[in-house]
Order: C-alpha cells, then sequence, then structure tokens
C-alpha cells in the first residue's frame, strides 16, 4: 500500500492569519513531491514538514496573484542554499516564468539546479514518476488553472493461486509481479498480467485555486478521490464572492456533489472568519463529506476501492 498525503502549508486568502500561512497545498508519494501554489513563506513550512530540498518536485501555480506565488523565489533560493542539483518542474501561467527571470537577474539569484518549466493550457500538461497532470481554466479575475493530479494506474490485484499453479516460489518474485514486473522462473518469463487482474486507477486529488464555480470545473474534476476548493467567503457572503471571483462554502459543497468526489476540503478562508465552523456546517448540508482545511493538517488518501 503506497501512502500518498496531502498536507496543507498555508490556507488563507490574500492576508495571512495568526494562524494561517498563505495557500499552498503539498502532496507526498513515495519520495515525490508536489506542491500546489507558494504563498510566501512557504520554504519554512516546506522544511518544518520534511518534504526534502532535494526532492523529485513538480510546482504548480495557479494564477499570478501574489499571495499564490511570491514564495515561490524563497524556496528556490533555499533549495540552492541547499545544493539542489536535480532539475525541479515548475507548471504554471507563461508570465511566470518571466517573473522568475526577471526577479532572479535583479536580486542576482543563481540557481544550483535547472528548471524545466511547463506553461498551463487546458487539458494534459505533465506525466512526472508518479502522476499524471492536467489543467483547466478556472474563473478569476486574472488567468488562471486549476489542476488535477492523478496518480498512474497501479498493478491489478494478485492472484496467488496462479501464482502457485505456474510454480513461482513465494517470497521475492511475487513480490516482482504484485509491482508489474515480469520475472523469471526455470527459464520461463512470467508476466505480471499471468497473475494479476487488470491495472486499478490510482488515487486522484483535484485542486481549484481561487475560482468561481463553473460547470466546467464540475466536470474536469469528475470522480476525484480529495477535492480541494476555494472556499473564501461563507454562503450569505455570496455578493462578495461573485464580484471578486471566489467561491462560498456552499458553492465548493454543490460542485463537489456534482462532481461526484469522494471528499471535500474547504480551503483559502478570508481573514475576516476567526472561526471556519459555520462555514464547514454549511457545506455538510450540501455534501456531508467536507472538512476544513488548517496549517499543518495531513490527509492520508485512502484508494478507492
Ligand atoms: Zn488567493
Ligand atoms: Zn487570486
Amino acid at each position: 500500500m503506497v501512502k500518498l498525503v496531502v498536507t496543507f502549508l498555508g490556507t488563507s486568502a490574500a492576508v495571512p492569519t495568526e494562524g494561517r500561512g498563505l495557500p499552498s497545498v503539498a502532496l507526498k508519494r513515495e519520495g515525490e513531491v508536489i506542491i500546489m501554489d507558494c504563498g510566501e513563506g512557504v520554504q519554512r513550512r516546506v522544511l518544518s514538514e520534511s518534504l526534502g530540498l532535494g526532492s523529485d518536485m513538480t510546482i504548480l501555480i495557479t494564477h499570478l496573484h501574489g499571495d499564490h506565488v511570491t514564495g515561490l523565489l524563497g524556496l528556490l533560493q533555499t533549495m540552492s542554499m541547499a545544493q539542489r542539483r536535480k532539475p525541479l518542474n515548475i507548471v504554471g501561467p507563461s508570465k511566470l516564468l518571466k517573473w522568475l527571470e526577471v526577479t532572479s537577474d535583479l536580486l542576482h539569484i543563481g540557481l544550483t539546479f535547472p528548471i524545466k518549466f511547463s506553461t498551463a493550457k487546458p487539458g494534459f500538461v505533465l506525466r512526472t514518476s508518479g502522476f499524471r497532470i492536467r489543467a483547466a481554466r478556472a474563473l478569476h479575475s486574472v488567468e488562471a488553472f486549476a489542476y488535477r493530479v492523478e496518480e498512474l494506474a497501479r498493478p491489478g490485484v494478485f492472484y496467488p493461486e496462479k501464482a502457485r499453479a505456474l510454480r513461482i516460489p513465494e517470497g521475492k518474485l511475487w513480490s516482482k509481479l504484485q509491482k508489474g514486473h515480469a520475472v523469471e522462473v526455470e527459464g520461463r518469463r512470467v508476466e505480471p498480467s499471468q497473475v494479476t487482474g487488470p491495472p486499478r486507477p490510482g488515487r486522484t486529488i483535484g485542486y481549484s485555486g481561487d475560482t468561481r464555480p463553473s460547470s466546467r470545473l464540475a466536470r474536469f474534476f469528475s470522480g476525484c478521490d480529495l477535492l480541494i476548493f476555494d472556499s473564501t467567503f461563507r454562503g450569505s457572503d455570496i455578493d462578495k464572492a461573485v464580484e471578486r471571483k471566489h467561491s462560498t462554502s456552499v458553492e465548493a459543497a454543490e460542485l463537489a456533489r456534482n462532481a461526484g468526489v469522494r471528499e471535500l476540503v474547504l480551503t483559502h478562508f478570508s481573514a475576516r472568519y476567526t472561526n471556519v465552523a459555520s462555514l464547514v456546517k454549511e457545506a455538510r448540508r450540501v455534501f456531508p463529506k467536507t472538512v476544513a482545511a488548517a496549517d499543518g493538517l495531513g490527509i492520508d488518501v485512502a484508494y478507492p476501492d
């Protein structure tokens, strides 16, 4: 069972509060890390959550609003101080690369590692060691993207009786087959498909960034195991959500229900709410499997079956 843990590094909207930092979410799976948005101060959170400055890492930026992106430069600098060598994947709007180039130049930042930049666009964006990443347009006051991070398919169910029938000794060879690798037994080659069922889908995490709800996003997030959605305002503040191009907790819940996701996490809370319990309560009336994000909260995402 491979662990896939989602950790919230910052959960406030626009400005930090005493208990909440600016937006950032990390996904960790077998040494691979995906960070979605980089609010100011994210490098301290990356250290405290032991995500590893030298990890196999991909950073997804939803849009170019300061609260989602200013932490990126500090993170890159900290990585360089730690002598990172491994290339770093960054996905985001095209102007993100320009911003990085200009500020790195002005501030004399020399990176110790290469950046592999991919411009965000609707559809497939990038395949990493363990995931396939897709993007869709979000509805915000500037160009913005939502991301869907799909774990690659895992090997099918293992049938011990089939392995025994093929005279494969239990132990190392079984474990290799279970992981999807072919083995040699008594000079014969045995393919994993001979002893396992069809490959099973992996887990899928959706991240909206800042957005109004839309039917396009409901389709895009269809069937996600975990959906992390903009919940800047409570239901009764919908006029503010419409005006500032964000969502309310109730709208996030409606979208989660329409998309048929397994679990919803509300995040990006306006600093006006010192307690978000009422936002969760009203969302649960629409979509019961709702929780509120908090800085440092970790969610172990289970397989759907
Ligand atoms: Zn924001
Ligand atoms: Zn924004």
